[in-house]
């Protein structure tokens, strides 16, 4: 199993007394997607993309697909995800220094609207979370490149 898939199971146990659905930032060509559905099973899982490139077996269903550009979906998102979400997962990451601190700068607070009291944000970018607590990165975080995060 991948240090991600690891990794992932780990914070799907972290939620498990958290209410609210699982955002997915980045559908890409819906990995993460099929790994959180099989690990979260009657979790609603909201996915966020600016185009839907997967294989039809990885791609949510219509009300659970949210396309365009995130910075747009995710501040209006809410009269359709409704609750603040138990786990955002973020994989937006470019692997450009530069295009990337862009991204959290407007990324982290959005991220930290929509996040529920006691929810975890993972994240392939670093992000200034204030009134988060920013976890302990384990074996699986460093060769997954995650940070992780939760709100208080
Ligand atoms: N987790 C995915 C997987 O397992 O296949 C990979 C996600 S891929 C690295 C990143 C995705 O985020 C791409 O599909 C890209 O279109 C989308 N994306 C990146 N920045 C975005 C933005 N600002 N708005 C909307 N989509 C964005």
């Amino acid at each position: 199993m991948t240090a991600q898939k690891l990794f992932l199971e780990r914070v799907a146990e972290m939620i498990a007394d958290v209410d609210g659905p699982v955002l997915e930032l980045g559908l890409g060509n819906g990995r993460t997607f099929d790994h959180l559905r099989e690990i979260l099973p009657g979790r609603e899982i909201f996915v966020f993309d600016r185009a839907v490139t997967a294989h039809p077996a990885s791609i949510p269903d219509g009300d659970h697909m949210i396309i365009g550009e995130i910075r747009d979906t995710l501040a209006y998102c809410g009269p359709r995800v409704k609750r603040p979400a138990a786990l955002v997962h973020c994989d937006l990451g470019t692997g450009d220094p530069t295009a990337d601190l862009a991204k959290a700068a407007w990324l982290a607070p959005q991220i930290s609207e929509r996040t529920a009291p006691g929810g975890y944000v993972a994240s392939g970018i670093a992000l200034d979370m204030p009134g988060f607590e920013e976890m302990p990165r384990s074996a699986d975080a460093e060769l997954g490149r995650y940070w992780l995060y939760r709100k208080a």
